[in-house]
């Protein structure tokens, strides 16, 4: 699908002017959050398989380390810019406040479509993106993880790179490792079930069952698919999914575990027998009960927003609603979970991960759980008691509870002025 004008960049900064505004804060801290504190750009040359050699273009931004280090993923996709980057920063910075972490934001990228390469290829590629950025990342730098097009894989080779550089174990350098390399059990997962707790929070508030109510997942990479195995395993119906070539429908409900092997073996969920063709505008304006974009930046605009039918939008993907899409599912009275509410718990399992790195102590499945639970459930409760007590959307309310932890480290540090100081 195409990607939509504004930008993310500009969509990343509008939220936080709102947020400022809410908040009635000075234009001082909203030019310090506009924009990335660090913007790296790396030219990373791999040697391909047939001799010749290509040179990638790679990003990492750093937006803001005055809560901790810097953390966020890192992307491997042909729509990946500078611009992209640093609107993925911001919103890393405020799901990290929000979740209650010590964390700033970060995010990196590779312009490159990961799926025709070797794995050779793909490991130089990934081996050379830390080559490159080594000097601004570290365990209390900025610690890159997964995003779209890349996995524990990647991670791997990327933490196996960073450790020969810096001659010594680094564990905590990078999050959503391989176990074998000190990954934290359930960090693949984590996203959708951080969705799914969610979607489970905001059930109950509006008093809606989750059992039998249908869900429509937009994009089924990793957070769509365990996003859709654990909504269905709450006894949701997963009536529609979309990826990057096309959707499928049944009304009665698909089973995940088929769809996700078709998928595996196909490239796509597209053609999975039983189920009707439909595309991707239709997918996001299936009538459903839960709609969750859980693909790229931008996919819901005004125009597309006009026919979402669903009473819940669970942002599983960064920044997929943009500003006028947003003010049109307000108005439409649609009850959006935003992305840096509804995505947080991959930064928030990464977190564990990285504590458990720190301590050289595992936790076990059952404890990961719990605890990504009680975060999300807090974090889903101040996000609607704000809503409730501003008389704001949930959007607002999420970027200003942020905004206020963000601001006070901000104050602490003596970079902002303090009400009344001076
Ligand atoms: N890429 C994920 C996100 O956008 C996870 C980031 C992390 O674990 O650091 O939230």
């Amino acid at each position: 699908m195409e990607r939509t004008a504004p930008g993310p960049l500009a969509a990343a900064q509008a939220q936080v002017r709102k947020a400022v505004e809410a908040l009635g804060a000075g234009e001082d801290l909203y030019e310090l959050l506009r924009l990335p504190q660090r913007t790296v750009e790396v030219r990373i040359p791999v040697r391909m398989a047939d001799g010749s050699v290509r040179v990638f273009t790679g990003y990492r931004a750093q937006h803001l380390s005055v809560l901790g280090p810097c953390k966020g993923g890192i992307r491997f996709h042909p729509g990946v810019s500078r611009e992209e980057v640093q609107a993925l920063s911001i919103w890393m910075t405020f799901k990290s406040a929000l979740a209650g972490l010590p964390f700033g934001g970060g995010k990196g990228g590779v312009v490159v479509d990961p799926r025709p390469l070797r794995e050779e290829e793909l490991e130089q590629l990934s081996r050379g993106y830390i080559r490159a950025l080594a000097p601004v990342l570290g365990p209390d730098r900025d610690i890159p993880a997964p995003d779209a097009g890349t996995g524990p894989r990647v991670m791997g080779w990327m933490l196996d790179e960073y450790e020969r550089i810096a001659g010594g174990a680094a564990p905590g350098v990078i999050t959503g490792k391989p176990l074998a390399l000190g990954g934290s059990v359930g960090r693949e997962a984590a996203t959708g079930q951080g969705v799914a707790f969610a979607v489970r929070e905001a059930a109950r508030l509006l008093g809606m069952p989750l059992a039998g109510s249908r869900v429509a997942i937009q994009g089924f990479g990793n957070a769509g698919q365990f996003t859709a195995r654990l909504l269905a395993r709450e006894g949701a119906r997963i009536v529609g999914i979309s990826d990057s070539r096309g959707g499928i429908y049944h009304p009665g409900g698909l089973d995940v575990e088929t769809a996700i092997r078709h998928k595996e073996e196909t490239g796509s969920v597209v053609g999975l027998p039983g189920t009707e063709a439909i595309d991707q505008v239709e997918l996001l304006q299936l009538e459903c009960e839960v709609l969750v974009p859980a693909a790229l930046e931008g996919a819901i605009t005004a125009e597309v927003a006009q026919g979402v039918r669903a009473k819940v939008v669970a942002e599983a993907a960064n920044g997929p609603t943009t500003p006028e899409g947003d003010q049109v599912l307000r108005d439409r009275g649609v009850f959006v979970i935003p992305d840096i509410l509804c995505n947080a718990g991959g930064v928030t399992v990464s977190y564990f991960e990285w504590v458990q790195n720190r301590t050289g102590y595992p936790w076990s499945e059952a404890e990961v759980r719990a605890r990504l639970e009680e975060r999300m459930v807090r974090a889903f409760a101040q996000v609607a008691a704000a809503a409730q007590s501003r008389g704001t959307d949930t959007r607002t309310a999420a970027y200003v509870v942020a905004l206020e932890r963000i601001r006070a480290g901000l104050r602490a540090r003596g970079l902002l002025g303090s009400p009344g100081a001076g």
